[in-house]
Formats: structure tokens, sequence, C-alpha cells
């Protein structure tokens, strides 16, 4: 069933939610916050500069760490660190593939990093995450293909039984993506929206 509120949400048979909000993901608190990092592991712009700037300096440390001793992060894959000075527990450093024509794999393994951060999450015995619209900046992924893949993904997993995972939040950092997740999120559940 969906539910509009300030943003939207989907809850699941069996108690779980998924909510869609517009926002700022450095700002609501959740036990593991997901950043659209590269595979350099090495900061940027976007959500990821948001994420160092206000987390502080301890998260770039972890990472340098991670660097030295895995050199990086494969794309499609995603690794933990500490939240700094964030609202949460972890960031999930995940690395969502540059977008070319959708033919070189990019569906796949944009998939596959919320399903590695799901599992991390589930691993940690987490309750919460969020997610910010991973490779639909800088990335070039475009948002209406994105965010489906995104919502299948979370939609499969919440529909499970067992599992840790209570709440799943998309922040959107403007009202166009919210609009374009809005709209997938009605297509994956197959339900009509209620205004
Ligand atoms: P990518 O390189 O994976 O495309 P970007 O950071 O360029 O990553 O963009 C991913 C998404 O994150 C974009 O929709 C961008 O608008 C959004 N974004 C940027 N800053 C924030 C923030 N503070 N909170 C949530 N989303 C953000």
């Amino acid at each position: 069933m969906l539910f509009y509120y300030n943003g939207m949400e989907k809850q699941f048979s069996n108690g779980k939610v998924l909510r869609l909000v517009t926002g700022d993901i450095t700002k609501i608190p959740a036990d593991a916050i997901v950043n659209a990092a590269n595979s350099a592991l090495a900061g940027g712009g976007g959500v990821d500069g948001a994420i160092h700037r206000a987390g502080g300096p301890s998260i770039m440390q972890e990472l340098d760490e991670i660097r030295r001793t895995a050199g990086g992060c494969p794309t499609g894959s995603a690794v933990a660190t500490g939240a700094g000075r964030l609202p949460a527990r972890y960031v999930f450093h995940a690395v969502g593939p540059v977008y070319r024509d959708g033919k070189h794999g990019e569906p796949e393994l944009l998939a596959s990093c919320y399903r590695t951060a799901l599992r991390m999450a589930e691993q940690r015995g987490l309750e919460s995450i969020s997610f910010p619209s991973i490779s639909t900046g800088a990335y070039g992924y475009p948002v209406a293909e994105a965010a489906r893949i995104a919502l299948r993904e979370v939609c499969a997993h919440l529909e499970k039984p067992g599992g840790s995972l209570r709440l799943v939040t998309f922040v959107l950092f403007s009202k166009a993506d919210y609009e374009q997740y809005a709209e997938a999120l009605e297509a994956v559940t197959g339900e009509d929206a209620i205004e």
C-alpha cells in the first residue's frame, strides 16, 4: 500500500517500510548512510563531497586505509567506514557505474550497488539505511531508469521475511528526482497513487 505524507511511503505486509523524501542525506538520521563514491574512494563532488564535509576527516582517514590495503573498490560494490559526525553509525561507500548507453552492464552494476549495501546492513544487524540516487548525478544515469532499478532491488529485499532492516529511505536531492522516484515506485509496485 502507498501512503503520502511529507514524502511517500510504501508499507510491506511484514511491517517493513520504504520511504521517499526530498532533502540532504547528511541531515537525516539512519543506522547507515550510503555514499555515491568513485572506485578510487578519493572523494569528489555531489553527495560524496557533502558526506565528507558533514562527516569530517575521520571518514577519509578510514578510506585511506582501505585504499592502502585493497587499492579501491570495484564498480558495483561498496566498502564500509564509520560515519564521523554524521547522524549514523556507518557510511557505505557504493561505487555506481558511469552511464554510457545502458548496454555496458550498467543496469546490473547499479543493481549490485544496492544489493551490496543492503547485504552489508543486514550483516551488521542494522534497522535503517538511507540511499541517495546513485549514479544519476555526475555519472549520468537517466533518473527514471536508475529509479526503477533501485526500487526493484529494495522492494525485493524488503518483501522477504526476516532480516534486521525495517526502514529504507531514498533521500532525493531535488523535487524533480523525487517525482521520478515516486513515479517509478508506482510502476514497480503496480499500485495506483492515492493523492
Ligand atoms: P554519481 O557520481 O554517482 O552520479 P553524484 O553525487 O554526482 O553521484 O549524484 C548522485 C545524486 O546525489 C544526484 O541526484 C545528486 O543531486 C544527489 N546529491 C547531491 N548532494 C546530495 C545530498 N547532500 N543529499 C542527497 N543527495 C545528494
